[in-house]
């Protein structure tokens, strides 16, 4: 069976038969397809030694060539795209397409990433006082680290390491022991691009990795991506270390229809966002809000007709519009939600249970799921289900549908549908939730912009990529210099250096 090993220094990195393994699955079939080695404390030890070897003589190189190997990595995954899809719809589930849109959402901050001369620039005042100018630099941080979830295994790895690399400092990645083959891969690739090695390392592992990362000293930053719960414990324990943290946790994204939608459209959006990737994205919509009694029985007998003709099959299949959830044990959790909906008392429309798919009746598929009447205390509606079911809660206006939104423990993504540019911008202004779309039902932020939510989805002042990717990863440094003209020696002065006067 296929091993996948870390990446460290710049080639394959096995412990040996003392490592301790987990298998990777392929969700299509049900049948383990390899095992990944989960390090410990040692293959962590090895991984910064690399990186702090390889840092000073990177972060030395001028920000042009840093970024000429920026240009070659994006040119590579280009060139490895179809390769790189399949591998990834294999270990996830996701249908290919969706995979493609994955990588192609990190390859878009890879290309921000080669701005890196314009982006790390400073300020500069001539003159702040007499003979005094100040200026500002981006200096990187060292060693920096980064955590991420399976369900963006090429995305959210690129979020991080592309700005972070940029910027001179060398990256650790644990990605999720569940689909670890792309994010190799990426290493693999960038390495290729002429990465000089150790600046990007990839070390697998569990929970007991993470931790090491925590814990190490040399490692200056951790960006994390994944559940709340764990969020908040790696923000916590990473702080408490005196690491600059950003971790960005789980979502419960709701979308707002307002009577005046385009129904036709936003059904069509809904239907994407809530059951595309079998929800198991963080940006998905599984919760709906019609605003009106009209409303909610337009959209429910729209929703309904357009899940009767949802496909669900293969990754390869070019037809399906989504693929098995990630691992037997996530669909049991997604079925006990479904389960628990019904005993709350929500009305259970299409149940999404009990589905297989014909030659393939071992694989993690699920069929869609909807539910009406869904009411804010359910813990169904409160907790985050992270699979292919919509909840259809039904609000008797826009206020309290804003309030619905705003009081949700998570506050990573919200849209609205709507032809109303008043309501829509009343809307983005009082809700909140980090991201919004008016009648845009994924408002993943472009790679320009930046990505984070409010509240328990997200932990830390710093979001993802754009700008804030470079703040992150960067500390800066002011210099307050005076080159005097030759004249008298000046009186000594002890009390603190003003500008006094008008
Ligand atoms: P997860 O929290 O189980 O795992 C994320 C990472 O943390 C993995 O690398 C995992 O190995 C590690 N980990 C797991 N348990 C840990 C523990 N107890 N201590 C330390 N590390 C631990 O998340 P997942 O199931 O891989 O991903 C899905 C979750 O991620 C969902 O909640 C989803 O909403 C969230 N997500 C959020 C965003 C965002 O930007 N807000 C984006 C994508 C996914």
């Amino acid at each position: 069976m296929r091993s996948i090993s870390h990446f460290i220094d710049g080639t394959s990195f096995s412990a040996g038969s003392l490592s301790r393994s987990q298998d990777v699955f392929d969700p299509n079939t049900g049948r383990v397809q390899a095992s990944v080695e989960l390090g410990d404390g040692g293959t962590l030890e090895r991984a910064v030694a690399a990186a702090k070897a390889a840092q000073p003589a990177w972060a030395a190189l001028n920000p042009q060539r840093r970024a000429r190997v920026m240009f070659e990595f994006k040119r590579l995954i280009e060139a490895h795209m179809d390769e790189l899809a399949l591998l990834l719809a294999s270990e996830h589930g996701k249908v290919v397409s969706d995979a493609r849109g994955d990588i192609q959402r990190g390859l878009d901050v890879v290309e921000f990433a080669c701005g890196v001369p314009h982006l790390m620039k400073g300020d500069y005042t001539e003159g702040a006082g007499p003979g005094i100018d100040v200026y500002s630099m981006r200096q990187p941080l060292g060693v920096v680290a980064g955590v991420t979830p399976f369900n963006f295994p090429a995305m959210i790895p690129l979020w991080m390491l592309a700005p972070a690399i940029a910027c001179g400092n060398a990256f650790i990645l644990k990605p999720s022991e569940r689909d670890p083959t792309v994010p190799v891969r990426l290493a693999e690739l960038m390495t290729e691009a002429g990465l000089p090695r150790g600046v990007l390392n990839v070390a697998h592992g569990d929970k007991a990795m993470v931790d090491a990362i925590l814990d190490h000293p040399d490692i200056k930053a951790v960006s994390f991506v994944g559940s709340s719960d764990v969020a908040q414990y790696v923000y916590g324990r990473g702080a408490a270390k005196g690491k600059r943290m950003q971790c960005m946790g789980g979502a419960k994204n709701h979308g707002v229809v307002l009577p005046d939608a385009d129904l036709d459209q936003t059904v069509a959006d809904i239907m994407g966002a809530a059951y595309g990737s079998a929800g198991e994205r963080c940006m998905a919509l599984p919760v709906v809000v019609p605003v009106g009694e009209g409303t909610a029985e337009a959209l429910r007998e729209k929703l309904v007709s357009a899940i009767g003709g949802l496909r669900v099959g293969v990754s390869t299949d070019e037809r399906a519009h989504f693929g098995p959830v990630v691992s037997a044990a996530h669909k049991a959790r997604v079925e006990r939600y479904i389960q628990m909906g019904v005993d709350e008392g929500a009305e259970l429309v299409i149940d999404g249970r009990g589905f297989a798919l014909k030659g393939h009746e071992q694989g993690f598929f699920m069929g869609p799921t909807l539910f009406d009447r869904v009411t804010p205390a359910m813990q169904t509606y409160q907790e985050e289900i992270f699979g292919p079911v919509l909840q259809m809660v039904r609000a008797e206006s826009l206020p309290e549908a804003i309030g619905l939104a705003s009081r949700h423990p998570y506050g990573n993504g919200v849209a609205i549908f709507t032809r109303n540019g008043e309501a829509a911008r009343e809307f983005a202004a009082q809700v909140e939730v980090g991201m919004v779309g008016i009648n845009v039902p994924i408002p993943v932020p472009v790679s320009y912009h930046t990505f984070g939510g409010w509240k328990r989805s997200g932990f830390g002042d710093l979001n993802q990529y754009g700008m804030d990717g470079v703040r992150f990863y960067t500390r800066t440094k002011t210099v307050t210099s005076r080159w005097p003209k030759t004249g008298p020696v000046s009186d000594q002065s002890f009390v603190m250096p003003t500008l006094s006067g008008r």
